[in-house]
């Protein structure tokens, strides 16, 4: 059989998975990213199960979660510091990570499988019949092109394929501080949501010395937007949180939350993965989750089955009714965040304990992913 070859664009969670997956299978590969170097914005993630066991399969596991705590427990508090919900998970993983970590294993591992990734190289569109077009106008021809380019995908829009962009009321500020020494090691990791409000504080160790810090707000409220982050302000809203919240030094990164729904994941010899085809708000933290799971079950489907468009129609009919349960949920868990608070601290408490939610919460980390 002849070699076949894949262009993708993208070297994010989806890009870099999918560049590990099709090279292990025999494929070409070469990977395009805009960037001069393999970076990744948005300081710590969650990485439960199913992204774990995707992980796995592609050979980066060990390097992704080294140094990482294995983050058992999340409690949520309402605005007087009350917990008001636990979760322990028992019987599965869940890992708090530095991002740049992950990124750097898969990274390795997409290379010590024979993927090629290109920096400083952009691209702009593709065909059904499977050409690329950069940015400096040359154009590849490919048995496959995968569009991994993140929510603005240029790709995707260059092949009309988005039903649906919808920018939610939240967003979140995301940074990174040091671990004092209290809590240096990778014992397992209690992370804590906070609320006061309508804002929210996430407290979550993510390495050997660093915390994750998620500020999460409304997108209309500027005071808690703002960049640098107002350390003085947080401290007003969260005062039982002052000493945690003078320790934050670095700028952060704001990002408003969205979703997004694609027509089709496919056109032709073309696939769409990750938030290009399904950006999901992060209130159950699978949208890398998602976009691995995507990735290698994408390169599963191509190695049944030879003909590139049967086979990614294929995989979009076996695979994305998971995706979007997955949103669904995410977007239901994100109502909570206008109402007042005495109603959002008892539908919290509530989803807490109601066995179906927490099945319907919990679903896409239990989910045994193809190709694991
Ligand atoms: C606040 C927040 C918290 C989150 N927490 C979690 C969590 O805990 N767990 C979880 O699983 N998910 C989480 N997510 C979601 C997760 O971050 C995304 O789903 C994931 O990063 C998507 O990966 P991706 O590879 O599809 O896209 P991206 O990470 O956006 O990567 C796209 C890549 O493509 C490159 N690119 C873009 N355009 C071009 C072009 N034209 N040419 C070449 N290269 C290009 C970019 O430079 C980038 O490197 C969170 C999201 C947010 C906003």
């Amino acid at each position: 059989m002849t070699e076949r070859h894949a262009e993708i664009v993208g070297a994010g969670f989806a890009g870099l998975t999918a560049a590990c997956a099709l090279a292990q299978r025999g494929w070409s590969v070469r990977v395009h990213e805009r960037a001069d170097r393999l970076r990744t914005t948005g300081a710590g993630i969650y990485i439960y199960e199913n992204g774990l066991r995707v992980l796995e399969a592609v050979g980066a596991y060990a390097a992704a979660v080294r140094g990482a705590p294995f983050a058992h427990t999340r409690e949520v508090r309402d605005d007087r510091n009350r917990v008001i919900s636990v979760h322990r998970w028992q019987g599965s993983r869940v890992f708090s990570v530095v991002r740049q970590t992950v990124i750097n294993a898969l990274a390795e591992s997409a290379t010590l499988s024979g993927a090629e990734i290109v920096l400083n190289s952009t691209a702009v569109s593709a065909t059904p019949d499977g050409v690329l077009t950069l940015a400096d106008g040359t154009t590849r021809k490919a048995d496959l092109v995968v569009a991994a380019d993140g929510s603005n995908s240029r790709l995707r829009d260059s092949l009309g394929l988005l039903a649906k962009r919808k920018y939610l009321v939240d967003g979140c500020t995301r940074l990174l501080i040091d671990k004092t020494p209290e809590e240096m090691g990778t014992e397992g990791a209690t992370t804590i949501e906070y609320w006061s409000g309508s804002r929210r504080v996430l407290y979550t160790p993510c390495s050997e010395t660093e915390v994750y810090i998620a500020l999460t707000m409304l997108d209309r409220d500027e005071a808690a937007k703002e960049i640098p982050v107002d350390r003085e302000a947080w401290k007003r809203w969260f005062p039982h949180l002052s000493s945690l919240i003078g320790r934050i030094r670095a700028a952060g990164r704001y990002d408003r939350f969205e979703y997004i729904k694609l027509r089709r994941w496919s056109a032709g010899k073309v696939a769409v993965i990750g938030d290009a085809a399904h950006a999901i708000p992060p209130n159950i933290g699978q949208g890398g989750g998602c976009a691995m799971m995507n990735a290698l079950s994408l390169s599963v489907y191509l190695d049944r089955e030879q003909d590139v468009p049967v086979a990614l129609a294929t995989w979009e009919q076996n695979e994305r009714a998971i995706t979007e349960h997955t949103q669904r949920v995410s977007l239901m868990l994100g109502w909570p965040t206008t109402w007042p608070p005495y109603l959002r601290a008892k539908t919290l408490a509530l989803a807490g304990k109601s066995k179906w939610l927490v099945r319907q919460r919990t679903k896409t980390a239990l989910h045994h992913p193809t190709g694991t």
